[in-house]
């Protein structure tokens, strides 16, 4: 089962959430503010987080946002403000779902493992998975195997670079998900010197080209990074 963090500062809706999430065997940790938030995540390395909006300090947008710059676990958000979703979601602020205010339990515990289901699915594909092997990704003619690090593109091979590979490994694994050139540079090119933001801008600009009209789907969002909305 997984450890999930929760974060909502109305402490009977925390330690109600905290009950029912034992009940389904998980481990819990539990932060009522925001920067507690932030530490528990980098002491505890939850598996997902369920992080509510309205905290006291820092809110769950300023939360979420900066998770994102290092992390790459699911969010879900807790919300009232319905109206807001479209920016909660992918684009601005990078939760991965949100359960509406006031919600059922059943219904969080439902998101919670669904999302949970699809990090499963991702770590069979990553390293140490499955004795199958990982599985190919596929995205409509589109194919990347992190087994034999090949891609294709309606049946034809591409020929990437290593970085290139690894970027579109990493946007087809999370469909949708608004990734920042910090989170890049600091994920794909840990090793070299050159960290700049036009690094990540420039492969960017070769992976697109490579994958033709795929590539249009590698989506700029503005101020922020890239996303890859299939
Ligand atoms: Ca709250």
């Amino acid at each position: 089962m997984a450890l999930v963090l929760v974060v909502e500062d109305e402490v009977d809706l925390n330690n109600l959430i905290r009950d029912q999430l034992h009940a389904a065997g998980h481990e819990v940790e539990q932060a009522f503010d925001g920067r507690g938030a932030l530490a528990k995540v980098e002491k505890e390395a939850p598996d997902l987080v369920i992080l509510d909006w309205m905290l006291p300090d820092l809110d769950g947008l300023a939360v979420c946002r900066r998770l994102r710059e290092n992390h790459l676990m699911p969010i879900i958000m807790l919300t009232a403000r319905t109206d807001e979703i479209d920016r909660v979601l992918g684009l601005e602020v990078g939760a991965d779902d949100y359960v509406p205010k006031p919600f059922s339990m059943r219904e969080l515990l439902a998101r919670t493992r669904a999302a949970l289901r699809r990090v499963a699915l991702d770590s069979q594909r990553g390293e140490g998975g499955l004795a199958a092997g990982p599985a190919p990704i596929t995205h409509g003619p589109l194919r990347v195997d992190p087994g034999s690090h090949e891609v294709s593109l309606e049946g034809q091979p591409l020929a990437l670079t290593p970085k290139e590979y690894e970027l579109i490994l990493l946007f087809a694994s999370y469909p949708g998900r608004a990734f920042s050139r910090d989170f890049l540079l600091e994920r794909l090119w840990t090793d070299d010197y050159e960290g700049l933001d036009r690094t990540v801008d420039t492969h960017v600009r070769r992976l697109r080209r490579k994958l033709g009209h795929v590539g249009e789907q590698i989506v700029t969002v503005w101020g922020v990074g890239y996303r890859f909305v299939p």
